[in-house]
Order: C-alpha cells, then structure tokens, then sequence
C-alpha cells in the first residue's frame, strides 16, 4: 500500500479513507478541500461530521451500501454533497466510493471532486453563449465555414435575410451553387490561398428568388493540425445598394447629363484603351470628329432651349448607326467623337457617310411646330502604328474636320489615305 500512497498523495482528487467512519488516511488534495491544518489533524475524525446535516443520510446509506459483501471492490455511482469545511465553508462536492482493506481490516475508499465553483462557471458559460448567440443571431453579415472541398460546414442565419436559404439548406452544398460567375469564385480562392486571408473581396452571388447581388467577403484560410489547407472561414455581406450607388456616381461622372451619351473625359479614357489595344495588335481603329454646322444660327433662331433638344436629337441619330462596341461621346459643346475599334478607314468612311445622312434625315420642330434641319461636318482620322499618342489620331480627324468645314460643311474629309 505504501507504493498506492504515494500515488495517492499527488492525485488533484480528495481521498481519504475511513473505517467504522473514522478517517485513517487522508491525501493532501482532501486535507486542502477540508481546509484542515494538516492530515493529521483529520485522522480519527469521523468523516461523516464533515458532511451538512441535509446530506448526512444520504451519505451514510452509500457508505453502508459499498460495504456489503456483494458490493466489494466496485466503487458506487459518483454524487453530489454538501461539505462543511475545518473552517466552517460549504463546498459542493462529487463524491464516489468504494470498499477496500486498510491494515488487513475492511474499510472505506471515497474520492471526491470540488464542483463548488462548476456551477458558478455553467453560469458564466450559459451567459457568454446566449450573449453570443444574440449577437450571432442579430449579425448583418453571413457567418460561414467551409471543409477543404468548400463543402459548408456552418453558415449563420444572416443568410435568410442575404440569400433567403435556411442555414441547413447551404449546410451540406458547395459554395459554388451560389455563385453566378464561377470566375468570382475561383479568384476569391486565389487569393485565400495565395494570402491565407482576404479582406472585402468583391464578388456576386444568386439568391433564392434569382435575383444577382452584390457581395463582400473577409475570410481566411483553415488549416489542420498537420499545416493542410482545412477550409475557409469568414463573413460575407450583401453590398449591394452600396454597389448601386458606385455605379450611379460612376453613371453620373462619366456621362453627358443633355444627352445621355459620354462625357469628354469617359470618351477620351475609351478612346485611350482602344488606342493601346490596336498598338498591341496591330488591328484597325478609326476615329471621327463631328461638329454640327452652324449651330451657333440655331440657337439664334429658334433659342438656346431648342438648340439643346436637336443636340439631343443629333446624338441619338449618330448612335443609331453605330454597333455596340463602338462608342459616342461629347466632346462639348456641339462636338461630338465617334471610336469605331477593328474599324478600317473603308469602313469608317461608310459609317461616317451613314451618319451624315442620317443628321441629313432628321426633322426637328420647335416650339412653335416651325420646322428645321441640321447638318454636320465630319473629320475622319484612322490609326497609324507610327503614332506616338492617341493625340496625333485626334489631331488628324480634327484637322479633316477642319478641311470639311473649309470645303463648305455637311459632309466628310480625311487626311488619310487608303492603305496607310
Ligand atoms: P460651325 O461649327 O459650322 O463653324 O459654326 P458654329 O456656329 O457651330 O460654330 P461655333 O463653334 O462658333 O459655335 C458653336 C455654338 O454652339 C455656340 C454655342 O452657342 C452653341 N452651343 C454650344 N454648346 C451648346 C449647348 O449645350 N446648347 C446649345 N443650345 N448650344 C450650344
Ligand atoms: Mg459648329
Ligand atoms: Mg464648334
């Protein structure tokens, strides 16, 4: 038994053992539980003085119950009792016992655990969760985690409002049913890889009812125990009114607020790219430079006002006979900018024509039901891979224009030749 003493003597566990209810050994972990002065202070006591008058009965009954013949050698199930200290303090304590043999007599092992300050930390737990759920619950933005398949594992409740799924819809399904543009997705895994951590990605997403919305994610990276890539872990929020509002002030800086067409700046940016795109590849790019023919006379006719309605006019003709990809803007005034990209010369002539003639076409009235035509000269300036900028193909179409306005205006001039 010494070997067990020892033993005994270094488990957290209070020990003690009695016989005929009388504490004959007692291990340092009881003697500080029982806040006596020493463990030989506690032999001879009877253990049962240490235990509150409401459990004394209880705890009797155990005792007497391990020590039937029948019951030797197995300890009892583990309950709980009220202890009065030494010193008088009450402790909860989880107490379990068992028959043994102390200097060849019978006699009684209990073990006992201090669950005084458990409940105080149940408490505390409970209380941290449930503030931590309302939190949770409250959240704007999606909680979610993902395995290293981007299976989702748990996503918070954010995602009713966000995506108008269930939480144990997503659970279960890659992430990637939810993306519009699988692009988004694997850039954002890019990243995630790449950083271990993304911070506002920008991405879209499809709701329940279709509708593509406008995401930001901040996420990173999991990895197991082993260094593996284990999953991702993040928020996602909807942005979406936000994106609307940067692309209104985009709208707002970029367009012409008479015509609805570019402004001189957003022109000039479009017209910078496709000047580049043409000096990488080498492909066909015409410009046209229009101002309309002596519009200062309009205005004087038929008023400032009028004049704005056939400006108005004058550009929904040239976009009339424009593709797509092609761009329009105001330069100012009454002085517009056609860029026809993969555009030959040939072909850049032939729309300018069209255009012509279309202005030609237009029956404008003012007010007063008087009607009025317009018309307008045309500069058209085709790219050259001996440009050094963009500005000596402006310059080009705006000297044609020049030309065509000398030659007697509505209609077309080029400096270019076929084949340049
Ligand atoms: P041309 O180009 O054929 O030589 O003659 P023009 O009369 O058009 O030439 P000019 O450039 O001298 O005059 C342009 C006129 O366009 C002057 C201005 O009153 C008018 N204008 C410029 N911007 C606007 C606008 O936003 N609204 C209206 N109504 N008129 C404008
Ligand atoms: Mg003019
Ligand atoms: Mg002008």
């Amino acid at each position: 038994m010494s070997h067990d003493l020892r033993l005994l003597h270094l488990l957290p566990a209070a020990v003690l053992v009695t016989q005929d209810g009388a504490i004959r050994f007692a291990n340092a972990a009881s003697v500080e539980l029982l806040e006596a002065p020493s463990a030989d202070r506690l032999i001879g006591r009877l253990s049962g003085d240490f235990v509150h008058p409401i459990d004394q009965v209880r705890s009797s009954n155990r005792i007497q119950q391990v020590a039937v013949p029948g019951q030797a050698g197995r300890p009892n199930k583990s309950s709980e009792f009220r202890i009065r200290t030494a010193r008088g303090n009450l402790r909860m304590v989880l107490i379990s016992s068992m028959a043994t043999e102390w200097d060849g007599a019978p006699a009684v092992l209990m073990c006992g655990l201090d669950m005084t300050h458990q409940s105080e930390i149940e408490a505390q737990l409970r209380e941290s969760e449930q503030n931590f759920r309302r939190l949770f619950d409250s959240l704007q933005d999606v909680y979610y985690r993902t395995n290293a398949q981007g299976v989702v594992q748990h996503v918070g409740p954010g995602v009713r409002r966000v995506l108008g799924y269930e939480p144990h819809e997503i659970e279960g399904r890659t992430a990637e049913s939810y993306y519009p543009h699988s692009s988004d997705r694997d850039a954002f895994k890019a990243a995630i890889l790449a950083d271990g951590e993304v911070s506002d990605f920008p991405g879209q997403m499809v709701r329940r009812d279709g509708q593509v919305i406008d995401i930001s994610i901040s996420s990173h990276a999991l990895y197991d125990h082993a260094g593996n890539f284990a999953g991702v872990e993040g928020i996602y929020r909807d942005v979406t009114q936000r994106k609307n509002l940067e692309r209104e002030l985009q709208r707002l800086a970029t367009t012409d607020m008479l015509t609805g067409i570019a402004n001189r700046r957003a022109f000039l940016e479009t017209a910078e790219s496709a000047y580049a795109h043409s000096c990488h590849s080498g492909e066909p790019l015409t410009l046209l430079m229009l101002d309309l023919d002596h519009f200062k006379a309009i205005n004087d006719r038929y008023g400032h006002l009028e004049g704005d309605r056939a400006l108005v006019a004058f550009a929904q003709a040239v976009k009339s006979q424009l593709r797509a990809s092609d761009a329009v803007g105001r330069l100012g005034g009454e002085e517009f900018g056609v860029l026809l990209p993969l555009t030959t010369l040939a072909e850049g002539l032939e729309a300018a024509h069209r255009i012509l003639q279309s202005v030609r076409a237009l029956q404008l009235n003012d007010d007063t039901g008087q009607a009025y035509r317009i018309t307008t000269s045309l500069g058209v300036g085709a790219f050259r891979q001996s440009d050094r900028s963009l500005r000596d193909m402006l310059d080009r179409a705006d000297q044609a224009l020049y030309l065509a306005k000398h030659r007697g205006r509505d209609q077309i001039a080029s400096l270019e030749t076929p084949g340049d």
